[in-house]
């Protein structure tokens, strides 16, 4: 019998059990120990769901995470350290979706508030996310990510994961009330995140109008080109 995640997509099939875990072939999920959890996202075999052969989800890892970690790779091919730079904007994406709902964002509470809706309440990005405000930076905990599996495999291949989404539109919601750019400090715990996230310089604002004017009118004459 094969059982499926329902926060990652991973298979638990009974017939080859889980060795790394120490449990031998043949072992059904109800037989589990309470202390085993899900290899890929860390939650408990009560987060796993049986899965027929007339299943509607087709077996195999889930295929947005194949998808992430081709993107991200491609993109630290290209771009290195670069690539944090090009990502940023995957924040400030999800913030401008967030805008197009009616939502502002008041203060650095709201802000954070928002963006756990976001991902945790409406998009289940992840189990939970706690964020706690100091007096200058801010620290978020993500718990048993879907990505986490994903996440490993590509730092095991030394790839820096800038496409965090809760990293970047956190950072990208911080800017937004305070005016100051931040710096992304994440490490892996429990399934999770740990990510540290510090105010580093004030946000030139018309400094920034003025370059994305410029990208536009040479985007404008490149077309021209053409
Ligand atoms: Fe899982």
């Amino acid at each position: 019998m094969k059982y499926h995640c329902e926060i990652c997509s991973y298979i638990y099939d009974s017939k080859q059990g889980d060795p790394e875990q120490n449990i031998a072939a043949a072992t059904d999920l109800e037989d589990l120990p309470s202390t085993w959890v899900c290899p890929q996202c860390g939650v408990g075999k009560e987060n796993f769901y049986p899965l027929s052969e007339d299943s509607p989800v087709p077996p195999g890892e889930a295929p947005q995470n194949i998808m992430i970690m081709a993107l991200t790779q491609s993109l630290w091919q290209i771009c290195g350290r670069g690539s944090c730079a090009v990502t940023r904007e995957i924040g400030k994406l999800f913030i401008t979706q967030l805008k197009s709902q009616g939502i502002t964002l008041d203060n650095k509470e709201h802000a954070l508030e928002m963006v756990k809706d976001y991902f945790i309440n409406v998009n289940r990005f992840a189990r939970d996310m706690d964020y706690e405000i100091k007096e200058d930076t801010v620290e978020i905990e993500v718990k048993n990510c879907r990505f986490f599996g994903t996440c490993s495999k590509l730092e095991d291949q030394s790839v820096l994961i800038t496409t965090c989404p809760y990293s970047n539109t956190a950072a990208a919601a911080l800017e937004e009330v305070s005016g100051f750019r931040y710096r992304i400090e994440k490490t892996q715990k429990d399934f999770g995140h740990h990510i540290v996230l510090t105010p580093i310089s004030e946000i030139n604002r018309k400094r920034t109008i003025k370059i994305k004017n410029k990208i536009k009118k040479l985007n404008e004459m490149g077309e021209k080109e053409f």
